[in-house]
């Protein structure tokens, strides 16, 4: 599986936002190209659970419309697991929206976040290499 470069500006982002929503899931977008995700985009959850998520449609949008604007795509989501492994659970895999995009996880339970990133294929997840970089 080739792997995707993150900045290490979106590892920090999305950490920080899963350490401010815990005990809740936090949710949210990423930003970028094929095999780079540049960019980190909170959403709102419309389901605040320590258990669910659920990106707010409009949020979603607008990560969708500057992705355009600048030449990029939304390539992934993440969202964390407060208290579970960083791999997706099996509710993640039943309540999978878009099969294209990367899927991030931060885990909190090791108290200090761990982050993966996978991606659908053949019928469930496969971790993806992530090479953080400047
Ligand atoms: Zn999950």
């Amino acid at each position: 599986m080739r792997p995707v470069r993150v900045r290490q500006a979106v590892l920090a982002s999305v950490a920080a936002h899963a350490v401010g929503a815990a005990p809740n899931e936090c949710c949210g977008l990423l930003l970028g190209r094929a095999d780079e995700i540049d960019e980190s985009w909170p959403a709102r959850s419309l389901q605040e659970s320590p258990n669910r998520f659920l990106v707010r449609p409009r949020d979603h949008f607008d990560a969708l419309r500057v992705a355009r604007a600048t030449g990029r795509t939304v390539r992934g989501a993440y969202h964390s697991h407060p208290r579970g492994p960083a791999h997706p659970s099996r509710t993640d895999a039943a309540e999978l929206g878009d099969a294209g995009l990367l899927q991030m996880i931060v885990s909190l339970r090791d108290g200090t976040p761990r982050v993966q990133l996978f991606e659908w294929t053949s019928g469930k997840f496969a971790a993806v290499p992530l090479v953080p970089v400047p």
